[in-house]
């Protein structure tokens, strides 16, 4: 059984073919890192220009890569949400004509869902229920999955995500933003001392006994110790800074990080406990989202897991940022159960927009206490 996947939902054009036994066959992707780069963040309507520049040669790479013809497909996965609505629309729009030309099903993926589905495809041991914690750019969610299609949120951030605030904080301190702000930082930090700069670990104290989190305070700290340390990241980039100048710089960038990563080891820890709570069987921590490919992050969750008895799965970094594999991935996983919409009708137009759920969510908001008044 052969699925294509197809992804859209903000920046990238992912396409990707993978066997139900987990192969990929063939996958493409094209990023809109350049146009990114020049506006400061997604615009939806560029984003989806792009989108419908590069849909048709992405999917055809996809399945020439595989050496499979659309006329071989099983199915076709799409993300049908959250993200931006014309962006989506592009890949439901190209879904919805190989699968009416072909008489396939459809599969609506949840891009979350496909998030943490993929730690499946890479490592086969990791059964369900499981702890999934989605760290990026945009998200920083904690969830419990108890099956496909069944998940329960344990937290999500109250303002910015982390890999914002790595971004953010990259910023401030004159960082070379091309290869993305989080892996300038994540350099600049291995320079400097993680205790230089006291900055205080987020929502801890009595009043904090959930498991959401919380960046943008941080990103104020880091603010203005950049201010009353008379460094000015706006004006001059590090690679024209002084010894000393630039020493304190990766004392910054260190102090954050170590406290960025604790905030999530802090909520981690708790959401095990809510997790086991709801499903004592629980056996793996999942960390996926862009952030994850972070050396720090991977090494603290990594003792936090082996402390509580978890394993810790990270998928590679290429399947951590959004790609076509995953919503391939979950579309296999949907179909093995028979969860899949029948082949469009013939006669149906290829541009409804019925079926896109630009805010959709993952399962239900867990509250503390819930368990015991079941
Ligand atoms: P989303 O998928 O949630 O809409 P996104 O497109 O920003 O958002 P990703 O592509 O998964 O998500 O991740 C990009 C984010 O990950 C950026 O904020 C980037 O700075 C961060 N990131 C990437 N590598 C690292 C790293 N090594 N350390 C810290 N952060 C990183
Ligand atoms: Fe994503």
């Amino acid at each position: 059984v052969l699925v294509l996947g197809i992804e859209t939902s903000c920046d990238d054009t992912g396409a990707a073919v993978v066997t139900t036994d987990g192969r990929i066959l063939g996958e493409a992707i094209a990023s809109q890192a350049e146009l990114l780069g020049q506006w400061g963040g997604v615009v939806p309507k560029l984003a989806s220009e792009e989108h419908r520049k590069f849909i048709d040669k992405v999917v055809a790479d996809a399945l020439h890569n595989a050496g499979v013809q659309e006329s071989a497909l099983s199915a076709v996965a799409v993300t049908i949400g959250p993200g931006l609505s014309p962006c989506l629309h592009v890949g439901v729009r190209k879904a919805r004509i190989i699968a009416k030309t072909h008489r396939l099903p459809i599969i609506g993926v949840h891009h979350m869902e496909a998030h943490a589905l993929v730690a499946r495809l890479t490592e086969k041991q990791v059964g369900f229920p499981f702890l999934v914690l989605l760290v990026s750019g945009g998200h920083n969610l904690l969830l419990l999955s108890q099956n496909v299609g069944q998940y329960v949120q344990l937290g999500t951030t109250v303002d910015d995500a982390i890999g914002e605030a790595y971004d953010k904080t990259a910023r401030l301190l004159g960082l070379d933003m091309r290869k993305g702000g989080g892996p300038a930082l994540e350099e600049l930090a291995r320079e400097g001392d993680p205790k230089a700069i006291k900055f205080s670990v987020p929502m801890r104290g009595p009043k904090y006994l959930d498991c959401n989190f919380s960046y943008a305070g941080l990103k104020n700290q880091v603010r203005m110790a950049i201010e009353s340390r008379n460094i000015d990241g706006d004006q001059v980039s590090l690679s024209m800074a002084s010894a000393e100048d630039r020493k304190i710089r990766a004392d910054i960038a260190a102090s954050f990080q170590r406290v960025a990563v604790q905030h999530l080891e802090d909520k981690c820890r708790r959401a095990i406990e809510w997790a086991r709570r709801l499903a004592p069987s629980l056996s793996s921590l999942v960390v996926s989202g862009g952030v994850a490919s972070n050396q720090t992050v991977r090494a603290k969750l990594g003792a936090l897991a082996s402390e509580l008895d978890l394993q810790l799965v990270c998928p590679p970094p290429r399947l951590c940022t959004d790609n076509g594999v995953m919503v391939a991935w979950a579309g296999v996983e949907h179909f093995r159960l028979g969860m899949y919409e029948a082949p469009p009708d013939a006669d149906e137009p290829d541009d409804v927009r019925l079926d896109l759920r630009p805010r959709w969510q993952l399962g239900d908001i867990y509250e503390e206490g819930q368990s015991e008044a079941r």
